[in-house]
């Protein structure tokens, strides 16, 4: 929760230095340290004798076997102990710049350490061991490990986090409704608070964490479920009834026949715009799969009623590339269709603006722009968002907000995600899945490189180019601001149009170009000019250029799995056979067992799932970017089962209880509301 003025009640003496620091880790309150959850448990009940094999830090109990020497070298104290360990093992033990401690490590007395053992012969040796005297009772002997930023140690926040239990824990009311704790075995927040920040052992642990897991989940899925219903029960859209045989017409027009799969999509969004509850619908399908032709579908349904749409893509390069494809889609209507990028400025904006606003323009496609404040429709009854998952939920809610009416939603994503976790990451939309590729494609073949096969490489790019193909290079871009990244790219190119591809035409594109550069070069890819596209990931998404057969991936091993997935989606668009090669230095055997999976596999479900177990959800999903809070402790992917269990009880309650006025329920709405702040807000709950 941001806010201005933090209020740590009941807990003394926090100065505005410390202060800030806490707001740095995202604390504003004492209720907030309650909820600051450990990183990790430090284990110092080994009070044995030291094991001297670990590579982990080590927690034991010994005597001090010699008086402290305390010496001074510079500014630097060192000071020096020998213990000895209940084995009787010496351990020679040395403390930088804690002078300190000399006072209070008495000779003959016994204490835990706890640190890193390095065995030397038959002794060993410590560095900095912390450690505390074994006298009183209360110890705690699992301790809790928080996260940091610097100028704050473990050791204040573990103070600040404990006292803040105490003033905490007597108030707290549990937010999970009776029935819904004994029915899954839940403990009580009390204990829950407490014991995830003091376990006495693993299991007190474990009984904690499922709780708080527990009630993660349940309450993202129930702030989107209130989403959902909320705006299914307060807002009319348009109803979409294109004249009969109007969108028969529309795909008897395309190119191509539609897959089966594509047909079925569009008959479950031509349902769900015929009538006035607002359709908030997810088409996923993988890379290529042709979701641009369903869209355009629906488009075309609202073209024909008289309603205007919007499609909006992540970059201006697809958005561009998008005017194009449907100009061709809409031949006869043209002149309704237009383009709302950032470097559309001045009179040709203005008159943009002005035809949205009359009527004439009845389908805008473009960036971001496209939902800024100044623009407005006349009758915006379709928002299209194109690979969702570079728009946040709110951006999603506010491209569907009108004046009276909201228009339907649909979104649409090749991010291949396993059923359970579409619950929570898209609680919020009707699904529906394109399955397989259109037109007998063939998948691209992938290899695995490194720089000694950079010859072969670029003599099959030049066979590639020679057959009259193009060639993508894509290298890693992981932050559109780090100067050194926008170096490599650049000296890249430089590099194979001067001395590799000397004969070639080589083109350059990144995120840092102006819109219009960018828009231009890829003008000149698209038709034919440009031969080899050395590129950062802003080509990721959607561009289609079906004559390119050939693309290389420099430092594959940095990329997530489900984005090499994307870019190698990039080609194979043809009849032409399509070779990706992955090229990687990297020597973890990790990183080449990533990169192996996709020489394997060409489903992107297959993938996700591999690259979701090798790395996490956080990584693979950017829940950042879904406008999702992050998860503070649930882990989507292995709390499956924690997942199904939250959401069947989300699912009884609001079957019986639908707007959760039944006292049992109402803590729920305040939780909800606490964690979902500004998008149920967006949506005026
Ligand atoms: P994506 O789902 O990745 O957005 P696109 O919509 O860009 O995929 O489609 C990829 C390519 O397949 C486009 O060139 C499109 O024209 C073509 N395509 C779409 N549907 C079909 C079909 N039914 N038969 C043949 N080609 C198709
Ligand atoms: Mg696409």
């Amino acid at each position: 929760m941001e806010q201005a003025n933090s209020t740590f009640s009941g807990i003394p003496g926090i100065s505005a230095k410390r202060r800030q620091l806490l707001h740095k880790l995202g604390i504003y309150s004492t209720g907030d340290l309650v909820g600051f959850f450990p990183r990790g448990y430090e284990d110092w009940r080994n009070s044995g004798s030291a094991d001297l094999n670990s590579d982990e830090p080590v927690s034991f109990r010994a005597y001090i076997d010699s008086e402290p020497v305390l010496r001074h070298k510079g500014k630097m104290s060192i000071l020096k102990v020998t213990l000895r360990d209940e084995s009787g093992t010496r351990i020679f033990s040395t403390w930088f710049n804690q002078p300190y401690f000399q006072d209070r490590l008495i000779k003959g007395n016994a204490y835990i350490f706890r640190g890193k053992i390095r065995r030397n012969g038959i002794s060993a040796e410590i560095v900095n061991p912390s450690f505390e005297s074994t006298e009183s009772d209360d110890r705690v002997v699992i301790k809790p490990v928080y996260p940091l930023t610097s100028g704050l140690t473990q050791g204040v926040i573990r103070k600040l986090v404990w006292t803040a239990l105490e003033i905490e824990l007597p108030q707290i009311n549990d937010c999970l409704p009776d029935w819904i704790r004994s029915k899954y075995k839940l403990c009580s927040s009390v204990y829950a608070y407490e014991k995830i920040h003091l376990p006495k052992d693993v299991e007190e642990f474990e009984i904690a964490r499922r709780r708080l897991a527990f009630e993660e989940l349940f309450m993202i899925q129930a702030g989107l479920k209130l989403v959902k219903s909320n705006l299914a029960l307060n807002s009319n859209a348009w109803s979409i009834n294109p004249p009969k045989g109007a969108i028969e017409g529309f795909c008897r027009s395309l190119p191509f026949d539609l897959t089966k799969s594509q047909t079925e999509v569009i008959s479950e969004i031509m349902k769900d715009m015929s009538g006035d509850i607002p359709m908030s619908r997810l088409v996923q399908g993988d890379v290529g799969s042709g979701k641009t032709v369903i869209s355009a579908a629906a488009i075309a349904a609202c073209m024909y009623s008289g309603h205007q749409s919007a499609l909006m893509a992540p970059t201006s390069v697809l958005a561009n590339q998008h005017y194009n494809t449907f100009l061709k889609f809409f031949p006869d209507d043209n002149e309704k269709i237009a383009l709302l990028t950032g470097s559309v400025t001045g009179r040709k904006r203005k008159d943009i603006l002005e035809r949205l606003e009359n009527g004439s323009i009845s389908l805008l496609i473009g960036t971001h722009a496209v939902i800024s404040d100044n623009v407005r429709f006349r009758d915006l009854a379709l928002a299209v968002t194109d690979e969702q998952h570079r728009f946040g939920v709110d951006q999603r809610s506010r491209l569907g907000k009108g004046e009276d009416k909201v228009a339907h939603v649909l979104v649409m994503s090749a991010t291949p995600i396993p059923r359970t976790l579409g619950f929570v990451l898209y609680g919020d939309l009707d699904i529906s899945v394109v399955k397989g590729l259109p037109g007998g494609r063939k998948p691209v073949e992938t290899y695995t490189s490194t720089s000694r096969d950079d010859p072969r490489v670029y003599a099959l790019i030049n066979k590639h180019i020679y057959e009259g193909r193009q060639a993508y290079i894509v290298c890693p871009m992981i932050e559109a601001t780090m100067e050194s990244d926008l170096l490599s790219v650049k000296e890249l190119y430089e590099e194979l149009k001067g001395r590799v591809f000397r004969d070639v035409s080589v083109g350059l594109l990144h995120g840092a170009m102006k819109s219009t550069e960018k828009d231009e070069t890829m003008r000149s890819f698209m038709n034919g000019d440009i031969k080899i596209l050395v590129s950062t990931t802003v080509i990721e998404v959607g561009v289609d250029n079906p004559n390119a057969t050939i693309m290389l991936v420099q430092n594959a091993e940095r990329f997530g799995l489900a984005q090499l997935h994307q870019l190698r989606g990039r080609i194979g668009r043809g009849s032409h056979r399509s070779i990706c090669i992955l090229k990687s230095d990297a020597d973890q055997q990790q990183a080449k067992e990533r990169l192996k999976i996709l020489c394997r596999s060409s489903d992107g479900f297959v993938i996700a799932e591999k690259d979701l177990q090798m790395r996490g959800t956080g990584d693979f999903f950017g829940t950042r970017q879904h406008g999702i809070p992050d998860l503070k402790i649930a882990n989507l992917y292995t709390d499956t089962d924690l997942l199904e269990e939250s959401r069947a009880a989300l699912n009884e309650m609001f079957s019986q209880d639908p707007l959760l006025g039944k006292i049992e329920n109402r803590s729920i709405l305040p939780h909800v509301k606490q964690r979902f702040g500004g998008l149920i807000e967006s949506i005026g709950l």
